[in-house]
């Protein structure tokens, strides 16, 4: 079979194991694209589906209907698209048998992972329709002899959603529930290398609410730039990384869109002398780092520990991830499943094969569920590296995989010099037994969120700001301060009085 199917041929469900689509989706109607095949990075030889190739024309058709769909949608009060958007979560829940499973076998997280990854839509969309009465009555902002000035929060208009291919789903609705919640009407991006879960959910979504208000747009970097340029797009959500980041940012200045950015991250864990090197510690920090195969964007990317705890720390770590099964991710026996994508499994193993090159001491460890599949597959095993140069590329750079370097350091202020010597600033972690030791460190580190003694998915949910400083993003994601991102503050002021205001005559 070659990589490009044609168009043709209907729309498959995700329950049984069938070629599932991942279509133009405007207003409900599917427009003709030229389709690429999605595969299963556990079984490379094996199709999931297909994924349509959106280009500008297909932005343009999906910002004309966003566009038609926002007056009403907008006039609608918030807790009316809050009953809406509960409903959804309703039938997304209802509809969504086999999307984990769907989504394993294109993005190749264990099952588990992608239950979350899947579950994230319903869970985001009744987590903001709690928010809807913040959005009705506007606030008064100061009343007094003048008259009185109002304060609310008005929809922007169409909003672009650009999504990557690591946690398609859950990072998608962070900016669909409350830019819709909000008011605003969609032109979501799935990510071409992980659509059909995305692309069912959001199908779903869509068959809920009036026509227009959801339109998707799968697609790569053509798709993408065209939204970034589009002059009638208000908003751009973008979650990716740092350097398309960059571009997205160039592209929307074009226009002055509003952007939230939620970029890359290579985050520290410092195990700080006052920590008790136990399991508990041991195991967190396994889990931190290698969920989805480290391609999380807040996974711990680098452990710094002091030298007392260094030795021991090593041995206990290593023989942790040692007890990693990697495999199929629809196999219950794997705790780790492949990389998703080729160009991704070539960089880690071209930052491997450098790493080993420059003297540093590079442990694959872990077993193979199927030796003989292995090479069918883009599986990594869990490695630790240690003996390398806190400046060695791997320490440094944002590896998302499944690798980890270890590195010593010798006081509170070598290990924040160490921590914040980077472009990077998403997420961090402070292990310590000792809590005022453990705050004092994490207010000195430069990332929007430090955990205490956690470093793992669901230390931060939904109603928590997320986001990055420096390089790792603009703006924060998440609770309230993302209902905010996608909303104009409007003041509206009701004078009675202006006879105190400066100006010419009597
Ligand atoms: P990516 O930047 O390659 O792609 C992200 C999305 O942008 C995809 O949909 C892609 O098709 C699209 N895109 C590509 N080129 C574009 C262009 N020129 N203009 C507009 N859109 C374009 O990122 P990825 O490889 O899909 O995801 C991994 C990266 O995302 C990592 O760096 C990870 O840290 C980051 N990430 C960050 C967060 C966060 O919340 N901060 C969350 C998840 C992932």
């Amino acid at each position: 079979m070659t990589d490009v199917l044609n168009t043709a041929g209907p729309h498959l469900g995700a329950d049984a194991d069938l070629p599932v689509r991942a279509p133009v989706l405007i207003a409900g109607h599917e427009l003709a694209a030229d389709e690429v095949a999605v595969r299963n990075p556990a079984r490379r030889s094996e199709v999931v589906g297909s994924v349509a190739m959106g280009n500008a024309e297909h932005v343009d058709a999906a910002v004309d209907a966003a566009d038609k769909a926002f007056p009403a949608w907008a006039r609608l009060s918030a807790a009316e698209r809050a009953a809406r958007l509960a409903a959804a979560a309703d039938a997304i829940e209802r509809g969504g048998a086999g999307l984990a499973r769907l989504l394993t076998r294109e993005q190749g997280k264990v099952l588990w992972e992608s239950s979350v990854d899947v579950g994230g839509a319903a869970h985001i969309l009744r987590w903001y329709v709690g928010l809807a009465g913040r959005l009705d009555e506007d606030e008064v902002f100061r009343q007094d002899k003048r008259g009185t000035i109002y304060l609310g929060r008005r929809p922007m208009g169409v909003t672009g959603v650009i999504v990557p291919w690591n946690s398609p789903v859950y990072l998608a609705f962070l900016g669909i529930a409350p830019a819709l919640l909000a008011g605003n009407t969609l032109v979501v991006k799935p990510s071409e290398l992980a659509p059909l879960a995305l692309g069912q959910v959001l199908r779903m979504l869509s068959e809920q609410l009036p026509a227009g208000v959801v339109n998707v747009v799968p697609g790569a970097a053509e798709a993408g730039s065209a939204m970034s340029r589009h002059p009638r797009i208000r908003k751009l959500f973008f979650t990716g990384s740092t350097a398309t980041g960059q571009q997205v940012m160039r592209e929307a200045a074009g226009n002055l869109k509003n952007v939230s950015l939620e970029l890359g991250g290579n985050d520290p864990a410092l195990v700080l002398e006052s920590a008790r090197i136990d399991d508990r510690l041991v195991g967190e920090l396994v889990k931190g780092a290698f969920a989805a195969s480290g391609q999380i964007c807040f996974d711990v990317k680098r452990i710094y520990v002091h030298t007392s705890h260094y030795a021991d720390f090593v041995e206990r770590y290593t023989a942790a991830v040692d007890e990693i099964v990697v495999g199929d991710g629809l196999d219950p026996r794997s705790t780790m499943g492949p990389i998703n994508n080729v160009p991704q499994h070539e960089r880690i193993t071209g930052l491997l094969e450098r790493t080993r090159r420059s003297g540093a001491t590079v442990r694959e460890l872990g077993r193979k569920l199927d030796a003989d599949a292995w090479d069918e597959g883009l599986f990594l095993l869990p490695t630790v590296v240690t003996g390398l140069d806190a400046q060695a590329e791997l320490v440094t750079c944002e590896q998302f995989g499944p690798v980890v370097p270890i590195v010593p350091f010798r006081d509170d202020e070598h290990a924040l010099a160490l921590a914040n010597d980077t472009e990077f600033g998403l997420g961090a972690s402070v292990w310590s037994g000792d809590r005022e030791h453990a705050l004092r460190v994490a207010r000195r580190i430069e990332a929007g969120s430090v955990f205490l003694n956690v470093h793992r998915i669901g230390a931060s949910d939904v109603s928590m700001p997320f986001g990055g400083v420096k390089g790792s993003g603009i703006g924060r994601g998440h609770g309230l301060s993302a209902l905010e991102a996608c909303t104009e503050l409007q003041t509206v002021a009701d004078y009675v009085d202006v006879s105190s205001f400066p100006g010419p005559g009597r």
